[in-house]
């Protein structure tokens, strides 16, 4: 991260939620970008490359998912967190498998959303270089710390900070099975109260880039009653 504030791009079509959470973004000391609809949210993403964004579901136009895909192919590293009305159970599960870190339901507390985007951060962080030129390699695969990218069989695989930092944890231990919520600590951070699901939707998005058949996992194992392991292939490598 740079030593400036993160800039944060709201995306709400109602003022009076983008003002208000506008208002809390900007006492909690962040640079706060705002856009009505997702066309112009597109243009600001664009134009002014925000760390994190704050995407309601429900748009003008072009829709908050629709809007979600197009800015994490763009800038596979912004951290975008969602907001879905109450009850929109699939809204949440959909945006996070188009590439959303995270979600919100709405109403929620402001200062809550201000601990999410934090935390996000935080994990975003965490796997900027802390070791130069470090690598991370597990049989055919390498994760590299300093240009944060992966490869496996040395082609690249592009993966969001969320998948990132996972495989990250995963390859620093592999064989160990992780619980979800030992993941979730490890990847969010020990005061992060989140769905545990979220860690399931981020394993089959992991799993659909990584494995040749997702539907029989041979890289990241479900391990039954803890969680997932990163196995490998072959077993004896
Ligand atoms: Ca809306």
């Amino acid at each position: 991260m740079q030593t400036g504030k993160a800039k944060v791009l709201v995306v709400e079509d109602e003022a009076s939620i983008r003002k208000f959470i506008g208002i809390n973004l900007n006492r909690n000391d962040f640079a706060v970008l705002e856009a009505e609809d997702g066309e112009t949210a597109l243009e600001m993403a664009r134009n002014f490359a925000p760390d994190v964004v704050i995407l309601d579901v429900m748009l003008p136009s072009i829709d908050g998912f629709e809007v979600c895909m197009q800015i994490r192919r763009m800038m596979p590293r912004v951290v975008i967190i969602m907001l879905t009305a109450k009850g929109e159970d699939m809204d949440k599960i959909m945006g996070l498998e188009l590439g959303a870190d995270d979600y919100m339901v709405k109403p929620f507390n402001p200062l809550e959303l201000v601990a999410r985007i934090r935390a996000n951060l935080r994990k975003l962080a965490s796997y900027v270089p802390q070791v130069k030129a470090g690598f991370l390699c597990f049989q055919q695969l390498k994760l590299d710390l300093e240009g944060q990218r992966f490869y496996k069989n040395e082609e690249e695989i592009e993966l969001t900070p969320t998948e990132f930092a996972m495989m990250k944890v995963f390859m620093k231990n592999p064989q160990k099975a992780f619980t979800r919520d030992e993941m979730m600590n490890h990847v969010w951070g020990r005061n992060y109260f989140g769905d545990l699901k979220t860690v399931d939707v981020n394993i089959r998005r992991i799993r659909e880039k990584l494995e040749d058949d997702p539907s029989a996992p041979r890289w990241i194992e479900t391990v039954w009653g803890i969680g997932y392991r990163l196995k490998g292939t072959g077993g004896n490598a």
